[in-house]
């Protein structure tokens, strides 16, 4: 459930996948500096942040509880399997069903025994510019968890390829495609891309703001304005998905706060409207979670 305020919607509260690439910067587990982030966030009137981070990806549900406790901010827990780089060994080997069961679980009983249930499934991703076996079987077990709980689906797309595929998947699928929203679609830099999707019903994530190495912050703008002009602000959502210790202001990096204090103003300047502005940040993801 989310509170009354603004919601990222695509963190990573902690997150460990240094192992797979090789680099300590991606073992984002530095408590104080989160929390002091954090408590910004909560100042400039930020009271969700929905954490993406699943297993294998170094999830640690007291950590997060912590960091919410000690922050105000109310934090949504996930349940699902990332992609398949990432993969613990029990992905591959169970069947679509048994992965399906362990989402049911997560979201019924609680995450690893804790009692705290996830809210939200995904991130579930594909891989750049392609669908793998596992994959394909990590969807269709997300979406027997979905139609037995109802919860919401996130997904990651690999530098915004196989949206579009995604789409097909959940609509052959059956699932409302009102309750999926497509990750990362912002690393495509077409919005001709983006409306395609929308158009078919699914909401999409702007949900790597201020990644300029990736997609300079000026394309997103001009996105959002061709899809706000398109009539489709109802279904964008917004995030950062901070991942890495050098993301944070203490290593230097850019911190939470950007996306409000410096991304949002860069909207404003290109001709989003402020009506806009409170459905992306407030409004669309109250619907989204509720559904
Ligand atoms: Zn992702």
């Amino acid at each position: 459930m989310l509170k009354n305020g603004i919601t990222y919607m695509h963190e990573h509260t902690t997150i460990d996948l240094s192992e797979v690439k090789n680099n300590e910067d991606c073992k984002l587990d530095v408590f104080p500096e989160t929390v002091r982030e954090f408590k910004k966030l909560y100042s400039k009137g930020v009271r969700n942040v929905v954490d993406v981070t699943n297993f294998g990806m170094g999830r640690n549900i007291n950590y997060v509880q912590k960091v919410s406790a000690e922050s105000g901010i109310n934090i949504i827990f996930s349940t699902g399997f990332y992609q398949d780089e990432y993969y613990p060994i029990q992905v591959f080997r169970e069947s679509k069903e048994q992965l399906a069961e362990r989402m049911i679980r997560e979201i019924m009983d609680g995450i690893k025994g804790t009692g705290v249930r996830a809210e939200i499934i995904g991130e579930i991703g594909t891989s750049y510019n392609k669908w793998t076996e596992t994959e394909k079987k990590v969807f269709e077990a997300a979406v027997i968890a979905h139609r037995e709980t109802g919860k919401p689906i996130t997904t990651h797309t690999s530098i915004g390829t196989v949206g579009h595929e995604q789409v097909e998947f959940f609509k052959k699928k059956e699932v409302d495609l009102g309750r999926v929203v497509i990750g990362h679609v912002d690393l495509t830099g077409d919005a001709d891309y983006i409306l395609k999707m929308l158009k078919e019903g699914v909401y999409v994530e702007f949900d790597t703001i201020g990644k300029e190495s990736y997609m300079p912050d000026k394309v997103r703008a001009k996105m959002l304005k061709k899809i706000q002009e398109a009539g489709y602000i109802d279904h964008v959502l917004l995030s950062m998905d901070i991942t890495r210790k050098s993301h944070l202001e203490y290593k230097g990096g850019l911190g939470y706060s950007y996306l409000l204090d410096s991304f949002i103003p860069l909207l404003e300047s290109y001709g989003i409207t402020s009506e806009s502005i409170e459905k992306m940040l407030i409004k669309n993801p109250q619907i989204f979670m509720k559904g």
